[in-house]
């Protein structure tokens, strides 16, 4: 049923379990991405996210970058596993070649470290997305996890807005405050895409995106991808994960102490507490991504929504979705919930497909 359909997924942090860790495309591999996933599930298609944590600002986070970029080249691209691909005809050649297209994005843009300078250069480098925020405002970006700063873009947002236009690189407002996302449709002419957000309305968490954003980014021919995380897709459950990272706030805390300066322990202690924020969190499946895209549908037609799973990325899944060769099982469960097939194939990639097609 798969092999018909073009399968492409608009967020994974594949690359920062690369860099961390040795083994990829090996049956056992930890990661939710490894060759027989892919084939299993059907994926012909995927953005890997270049995700810098925002304890490397404000000098480290290039280097950061370009280690995860290396690992790519040398996990994924150099042995042939997938190709590098940078447009609409590089991808539909390299899927007839047998290759997981893999297109680039930065995921946080404090990682340019402020220079449209470096913005050109990772272009040069293939990147052809870049999501504006992380959880921590920049220097010219409000975050939707951070107390307002510039009342959403400040000028030098504008100017890197701009630029990313001229280069015809994706502007990614997931993370960013909505204030953020209305700045940017404000001053770009082109589609927008939410890589890796939820509905509001489902799950009322400032990570997610409103109604009244889905409508505009829609009508603007944007993109939102579904992320998987049970704590952005019920409320419940993310109140579990808040109350959490209070019970481990101490721990977390005597890890970092004396080190506040020191950004590899700093990152450490964030991984650590990533995989305490799951513990004893309520369970849930597939039918809760399915309710998001739904929803998404609903409100801005089915021609705007898609997958944004954030695997690699999430330190627990649904329960059915608990790695990449879970995508025939989404299918079934879409198509279970009504969507016809036209309606299915669209979700699972080609509205994806479209929008970055835009950027040729
Ligand atoms: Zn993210």
């Amino acid at each position: 049923m798969t092999e018909e359909l073009l399968i492409f997924d608009a967020h994974c942090d594949t690359a920062n379990v690369l860099l961390e860790k040795l083994s990829y495309f090996i049956k056992d591999s930890q990661s939710h991405l490894d060759i027989e996933k892919i084939k299993n599930g059907g994926l012909n298609a995927q953005i890997f996210a270049i995700w810098v944590n925002h304890v490397y600002s404000p000098y480290r986070t290039i280097k950061q970058a370009l280690l995860m970029y290396n690992a790519l080249e040398k996990k994924i691209f150099n042995p042939g596993y997938g190709e590098k691909v940078t447009s609409s005809t590089e991808m539909k050649t390299a899927i007839k070649n047998g290759k997981l297209a893999c297109w680039l994005s930065l995921e946080g843009g404090h990682i340019i470290e402020n220079s449209i300078k470096i913005l050109e250069f990772f272009h040069s480098l293939g990147i052809r997305c870049m999501t504006l925020t992380h959880f921590k405002n920049t220097d010219w970006a409000d975050s939707s996890d951070d107390k307002p700063k510039w009342d959403g873009l400040n000028k030098l947002g504008r100017q890197i807005i701009t630029k990313m236009d001229k280069l015809g690189m994706a502007i990614d407002v997931s993370h960013s405050s909505d204030k953020t996302v209305e700045d940017v449709l404000e001053v770009t002419s082109m589609p927008i895409m939410a890589s890796h957000s939820c509905s509001r309305t489902i799950c009322d968490i400032s990570r997610n995106i409103p109604d009244t954003l889905i409508k505009e980014i829609a009508e603007r021919k944007g993109y939102i991808g579904v992320n998987f995380f049970p704590g952005f897709l019920k409320k419940t459950i993310s109140d579990q994960v808040n109350k959490n990272i209070e019970k481990y706030k101490k721990e977390y805390q005597e890890k970092i102490e004396g080190n506040e300066d020191n950004p590899d322990i700093l990152n450490q202690a964030d991984i650590w507490l990533f995989t305490k924020i799951v513990e004893g969190n309520d369970k849930t499946d597939l039918n809760a991504v399915i309710e998001h895209i739904e929803h998404i549908a609903d409100v801005g037609g089915v021609e705007c929504v898609g997958l944004g799973s954030d695997f690699d990325g999430i330190p627990s899944t649904p329960t059915d979705l608990t790695d990449v060769s879970c995508y025939p099982a989404l299918v079934e469960g879409l198509s279970r919930t009504g969507f016809k097939m036209k309606e299915i194939n669209k979700i699972m990639g080609v509205n994806l497909f479209n929008f970055l097609k835009k950027f040729d």
